[in-house]
């Protein structure tokens, strides 16, 4: 298996050659996580990993699932930190997790699970210190269960500690849909940027995953006027090559095709949006898609990307794609400290211009250096966390 942080450290190396040598020592402190919290909660393994917070306090996500690990947690930590420098916005990176199947837990064994894992990390976090969010198997009501014990251990309310919490406890407007719909987003732009504009109801769009994220991207992409022909989730996919009816469809359709034959459809777009290491080098090759939008976090081995590349097949990197989450949990975080809250109409109106202007950003170094998305994003990215950590002194 393909361990997800030696492919993120790869990631660092291939932009070493575009930035300063005064940057050298930085890059190398950048290969470590500043700290790694680790224990069990209810017996099972437990951490957070706070990767780096020279441009703000920590940021990142929860997964509840069975191959949660300290690699992939540090992997996930450090493409917080870079994604949150993509788009500009003033926080570190972070990610936490518990090695648990939820599919087996009742309600009640999922609350206390929530309830035990806020008491595990309290200590480090808070609005100034780290700030968590929901990821794979974990929601607004798993967060709402643990900023009830953080406040309640801490003798305080603290709202900006958790985002991505229901609305009625402080959650933003648009926050669910803000992935799904950042990607459209992306989508838009990068079509924008083509010599020749394509119709969209000609575009056809296979959608790896079906949670908060495949779920949402292709519900707007759809009322967007793309062709969404192909959704799935962990127990297979359903394709249908005159276009899905995504609207409500719940995540229990019967499948007619596997996760290997989604990956491998003739469409022009494929949205891996489910976890990483899907797209390897055993299977890069037979990809048909001409771009690939990243939506889960590290879809996509380097080796994979090697291939796709040089197949002519642009990779959107996650880190621009799936920003939309954190960038929304951003203005959730300034909403609970500021105690005045935006509609729906400004918090989208807000994302949209963050995303269009990495997006932008990306764009022109890509066009300037010829170089890959990814490439692109990673080196205004990590210049910026460098340019922090050098004005702090750190290096
Ligand atoms: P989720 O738990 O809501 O959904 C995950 C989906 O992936 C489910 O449909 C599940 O059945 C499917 N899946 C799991 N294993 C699979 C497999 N082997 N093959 C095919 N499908 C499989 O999680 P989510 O919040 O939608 O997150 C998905 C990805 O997006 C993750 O990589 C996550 O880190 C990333 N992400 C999430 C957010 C967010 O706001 N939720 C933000 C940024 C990035």
């Amino acid at each position: 298996m393909t361990s997800a942080f030696v492919s993120a450290k790869k990631q660092l190396d291939q932009v070493e050659p575009y930035l300063g040598k005064e940057y050298a020592r930085g890059l190398k402190l950048l290969k470590k996580p500043q700290k790694i919290i680790k224990g069990k909660v209810l017996g099972y393994r437990a951490f957070r990993v706070q990767y780096n917070n020279a441009r703000g306090p920590f940021k990142g996500g929860i997964r509840f699932h069975p191959n949660v690990n300290e690699d992939e947690m540090k992997a996930l930590a450090f493409w917080m930190t870079v994604k949150c420098a993509v788009v500009g916005i003033p926080f570190g990176g972070s990610k936490g997790g518990v090695a648990v199947d939820t599919s087996g837990l009742s309600r009640e064994e999922l609350k206390r699970l929530s309830f035990a894992y806020a008491d595990f990390i309290t200590p480090y976090i808070g609005p100034w210190q780290d700030v968590p969010a929901p990821d794979v198997n974990t929601d607004g009501q798993i967060m709402a269960w643990m900023l009830e014990e953080y406040e309640r251990k801490t003798s305080q309310q603290s709202p900006a500690t958790f985002t991505g919490k229901p609305v009625e406890l402080g959650g933003s407007q648009g926050r669910i849909e803000a992935t799904g719909l950042g990607g459209v987003t992306v989508l838009k732009e990068y079509l924008k940027s083509c010599p020749t504009s394509p119709r969209l109801r000609r575009v056809a769009l296979a959608v790896q995953g079906f949670g908060n994220v495949g779920y949402w991207f292709a519900h707007f992409a759809q009322k967007e006027g793309f062709k969404v022909v192909a959704v799935s989730n962990s127990k297979g996919g359903i394709y249908y090559s005159k276009g899905l009816k995504i609207g409500k469809m719940a995540d229990s359709f019967k499948p007619n095709i596997t996760n290997a034959e989604l990956l491998a459809l003739p469409v022009d777009v494929l949205v891996p949006a489910a976890l990483e290491n899907t797209l390897t080098k055993d299977n890069a090759s037979a990809v048909r898609a001409k771009l690939v939008l990243e939506m889960a976090n590290g879809p996509t081995t380097p080796e994979a990307e090697e291939i796709l590349l040089k197949k002519g097949i642009d990779v959107l990197p996650d880190v621009l794609c799936n920003a939309g989450g954190v960038t929304v949990s951003y203005f959730e975080w300034a909403q609970n400290l500021s105690g005045y809250y935006w509609p729906k109409e400004r918090v989208l109106a807000e994302e949209k211009k963050v995303l269009t202007t990495a997006f932008a950003n990306i764009y022109r170094v890509v066009s300037q250096k010829k170089i890959s998305y990814r490439q692109a994003a990673f080196i205004l990215a990590v210049g910026r966390i460098l340019e922090a950590m050098m004005l702090r002194g750190r290096i």
